[in-house]
């Protein structure tokens, strides 16, 4: 892996990152994404394509509008950032397999998305969950191969010319177990709280995920998601007394750690802690 291929990735992430903002600004506001070009929301003017070339534009104008001087949110150059990053790292992690590399580019798009939307609008798109739920079972049945999870004592990699039924399946089962857990977590909840813990957009993009991502990892980012979710959500109480915090963020930063630490998280889990648990127990 060249320095040159990494840095092009963060360059490539970093437009993307441009259009994510246009995503997280319009899709919440049910407005085109295409059309009208980008404009100042405070004074209308159109943005200029010299005023709009990521992070650098937000740095020489100072994080203001070029027209009225109004400040631009701090967001855009950090999901700029972000997005440059995260497709550095999945370049740097997933050159070798370009199914694998093509979908976790997809996912690492989605997850950032989601995040900013849920945490400021606490709802998720069905314009994203949606289309990501039916490419799912398409993608898994042309890409057998992106499933890794043992299925039925089969793997989908060597299950040689049915290997894109086993594919599908394994796409089915992850989709039904990540929506079912929220589902059901969600369920066990209203009922012991009653309060709407979790909301159907959490479902559908746990569905998404699993789809992509298989039972066994989808379970994991959920269990994640829960740890992210009661710590970071217990400072941000303290902070801001709001006592409600959208959990879509929270298992978006679960699935982003099993994307890229899946085999240190499974050797953790199944060989380092029980483990350490036996030590504890022993002395
Ligand atoms: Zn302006």
């Amino acid at each position: 892996m060249t320095t040159f291929i990494l840095i092009f990735a963060f360059l490539f992430g970093l437009v993307f990152g441009s259009f994510f903002n246009v995503l997280i600004y319009r899709l919440p506001l049910g407005k085109s994404i295409i059309k009208p070009g980008s404009a100042c929301p405070n004074c209308g003017n159109p943005i200029k394509w010299y005023h709009n070339i990521p992070v650098l534009s937000y740095i020489i104008l100072g994080g203001r509008c070029a027209h009225c001087r109004v400040r631009i949110s701090l967001r855009y150059p950090l999901v700029e950032l972000l997005t440059g990053a995260l497709f550095a790292l999945t370049v740097g992690v997933y050159s070798a397999d370009i199914a694998r590399l093509t979908i976790t580019l997809y996912l690492v798009s989605i997850l950032l998305v989601v995040t900013f939307i849920d945490f400021a609008h606490r709802i998720i798109p069905d314009e994203i969950s949606i289309s990501g739920m039916i490419l799912a079972p398409i993608v898994s049945t042309i890409f057998p191969s992106i499933h890794t999870e043992m299925l039925f004592a089969i793997r989908p990699a060597e299950a040689g010319q049915f290997a894109f039924i086993n594919g599908l399946l394994a796409c089915l089962v992850g989709m039904l177990v990540g929506g079912g857990v929220v589902y059901l977590v969600g369920l066990i909840g209203k009922a012991v709280f009653r309060k709407e813990a979790m909301g159907f957009g959490d479902v559908k993009l746990m569905a998404l995920l699993g789809g992509f991502m298989g039972w066994q990892s989808i379970l994991f980012v959920f269990f994640l998601g829960c740890i992210f979710g009661s710590v970071i959500g217990i400072i941000f109480w303290i902070v801001t007394k709001d006592r409600y915090i959208a959990f879509g963020p929270f298992l978006a930063m679960g699935a982003l750690v099993m994307l890229f630490l899946k085999p240190q998280i499974i050797q953790f889990t199944f060989y380092t802690y029980p483990e350490f648990l036996r030590g504890l127990l022993l002395y």
